[in-house]
């Protein structure tokens, strides 16, 4: 599965949440780059400027971080993808990745925020974790990027019929109620995991 939404959705947290409660691994790609960044490995070196300008690592880096990542055993049994795809060519590579060992993806969870209520957040997580990206300017070039590169995997996978929106406005136990609540109206079979 994957989980996708503008930042400051609050994907993050839903998917550790979804992560403890269904017992799947997250693979978060923004969390693995500021790992990077914070071990100044050379990968965190070639990351950095992206990272703060609010751009997106260049795909070739990404789509190898996932790819291995991937491969890993943990994530035999499924896994919960935060922050990727983030463009359509991600998404192709992502299919390509999961064929290649026979799988495909079940579902993508969306998170809808209303932009201004998105830049609000962003500026009180700014106070608080000091994310180096978390700049009113970069904040809005980031949402800029959703719009045009992210919100295209959505309508990619409503067309696939795997989109699962949910409205994220709301307390985090409300918003984590709905995405459970999508899963279960999705995959009746499997709701006693859920
Ligand atoms: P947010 O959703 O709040 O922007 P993330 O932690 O998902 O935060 O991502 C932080 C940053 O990491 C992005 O702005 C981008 O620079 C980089 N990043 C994360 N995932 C990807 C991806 N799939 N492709 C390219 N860059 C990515």
């Amino acid at each position: 599965m994957l989980i996708m939404g503008p930042p400051g959705c609050g994907k993050g947290t839903q998917a550790e949440r979804l992560s403890r409660h269904l017992g799947i691994t997250v693979v978060s790609t923004g969390e693995v780059f500021r790992d990077h960044v914070k071990n100044r490995t050379p990968l965190g070196r070639e990351v950095i400027v992206h990272l703060d300008a609010g751009d997106l690592v260049p795909d070739t880096l990404t789509n190898r971080v996932v790819r291995e990542r991937l491969d890993q055993d943990d994530v035999r049994g499924g896994f919960l993808l935060d922050g990727y795809p983030r463009n359509t060519a991600q998404l192709a590579e992502l299919d390509v990745i999961l064929a290649a060992n026979g799988h495909g993806l079940d579902a993508a969870l969306e998170l809808s925020v209303d932009d201004a209520e998105l830049v609000r957040r962003l500026l009180h997580r700014a106070t608080l974790a000091g994310r180096s990206d978390d700049t009113e300017d970069v904040i809005r070039h980031r949402l800029e990027l959703y719009h045009h590169e992210t919100e295209p995997v959505a309508a990619a996978c409503s067309r696939r019929g795997i989109l699962l929106s949910v409205d994220g406005m709301g307390s985090e136990d409300q918003i984590f109620d709905r995405l459970l609540a999508a899963l279960r109206a999705s995959f009746p079979d499997a709701a006693a995991a859920t």
